[in-house]
């Protein structure tokens, strides 16, 4: 039910921009505004904050469909849902999420703002401090890579409120973007999900009532390795629908092109290409599908997630390398749709943990079951 609306919303409301989008960077307010009133940024919050009340598994259906048409559209839906929904949903309090979760639920963006210059993998390295002065801490230092940062008025911002602690001082805060002090920065100009915006922030004395902090003080760490897990699976799901997208149009065109009399489709060495691919593609979606199901089973999921993420993002760029090639030189142009694949593809070797990271996080698994 779901995975039809939000075809149909791809296609109809979606498809139309996706290219003025990735020439303007920057997303349209309708697709944006869409997305909420089809209750895609709240997948899996319960109807009584204004959330759609479907499940996990619905969530990445929606982010693989979403990614079909456009990754960088799968992204501020994916972020919204997998991470900032599910934070506030998992941490807050019942006066927090009555408050944020029915914003986020039906009107406001929301980023998740942990990495920074210096804190990357190394993410729990991050440098922005918090100092408790009487009824409210005052936040300063600066974010780097903030997903949807030009477009959100919700920023979960994590923060070293104890350095002394080490990690175990990361604390995470709820900050409204009319804030003093708090500055979104320029969007990068990016190589791929170009209409999704990607801000530098600082925080210069940033004053945030104690009431925003979302959990507890020092739990930062783990609510921000508790999220990504989760989010790791919506990136998979990214890759997926991207690859399977690009994938979709390519087909067709080969089956049609006709060299040396006859069609593309018909040479074994380009068959045989093709086969492949769709199999790592139907594998990729096990994995993906995988570790939804797992998380909404509450089992243990993060090898998993690991795996799913690690292997869809390898799929996407494998997969939208060959459609390029299948395409030949129709395929290298702009007016070709493959090329932003292949663009939009390679962000996913890199971010919510890279590839190395991913492979850290299945070897420790490993490790520890053999
Ligand atoms: C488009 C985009 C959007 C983003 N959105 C957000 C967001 O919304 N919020 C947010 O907080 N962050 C966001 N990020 C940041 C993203 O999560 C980081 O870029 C990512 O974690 C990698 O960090 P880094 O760029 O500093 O690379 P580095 O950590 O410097 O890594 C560089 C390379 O070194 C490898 N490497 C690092 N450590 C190890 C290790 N221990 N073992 C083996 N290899 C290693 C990595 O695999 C990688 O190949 C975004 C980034 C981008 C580019």
């Amino acid at each position: 039910m779901i995975q039809s609306a939000v075809k149909k919303f791809a296609r109809e409301q979606v498809a139309p921009l996706v290219s003025t989008m990735d020439e303007n960077a920057k997303m349209e307010k309708s697709v944006i505004q869409g997305l909420f009133q089809q209750g895609f940024m709240a997948v899996d919050i319960d109807a009584k904050y204004g959330g759609t009340g479907a499940s996990f598994f619905s969530l990445i259906l929606v982010v693989e469909e979403l990614a079909k048409v456009d990754a960088s559209v799968a992204l501020i839906c994916d972020i919204q849902n997998t991470v900032v929904n599910g934070l506030v949903r998992k941490h807050g309090t019942e006066e927090q999420k009555a408050t944020y979760l029915s914003q986020l639920a039906t009107a406001k963006v929301g980023s998740f703002c942990l990495s920074e210059a210096g804190a990357g993998s190394d993410s729990f390295a991050l440098k922005t401090r918090a100092e408790k002065k009487g009824g409210h801490y005052v936040l300063n230092g600066s974010k780097m890579w903030i997903s949807g940062a030009r477009e959100a008025e919700l920023f979960l911002v994590m923060a070293n409120a104890d350095p002394g602690a080490g990690y175990r001082g990361i604390t995470c805060f709820v900050v409204d973007r009319d804030t003093e002090g708090f500055h979104v920065g320029k969007p990068e100009n990016k190589l791929g999900i170009r209409a999704s915006s990607t801000c530098p922030l600082t925080l210069e004395d940033v004053k945030v009532p104690e009431a925003n902090v979302l959990g507890q003080v020092g739990h930062g760490y783990k609510y921000a390795i508790g999220s990504l897990n989760e989010g790791r699976i919506g990136i998979a799901a990214q890759m997926l629908g991207l690859a399977q997208g690009c994938f979709d149009y390519t087909v067709p065109y080969i089956k049609e092109r006709m060299q040396f009399g006859k069609r593309l489709f018909d040479f074994q060495g380009l068959q045989h290409q093709v086969a492949q691919v769709a199999t790592q593609l139907e594998a990729a979606r096990l994995l993906t599908y995988n570790a939804a199901r797992l998380v909404e089973a509450g089992k243990p999921f993060i090898k998993e997630a690991a795996m799913a993420k690690y292997y869809a993002s390898e799929v996407a760029g494998l997969t939208t390398s060959r459609c390029i090639d299948w395409m030949g030189g129709v395929g290298y142009t702009r007016n070709c749709p493959v090329e932003k694949y292949f663009r939009d593809a390679k962000i996913g070797t890199i971010y919510e943990g890279a590839s190395n990271i991913q492979l850290n996080t299945i070897g420790k698994h490993l490790d520890a079951a053999y």
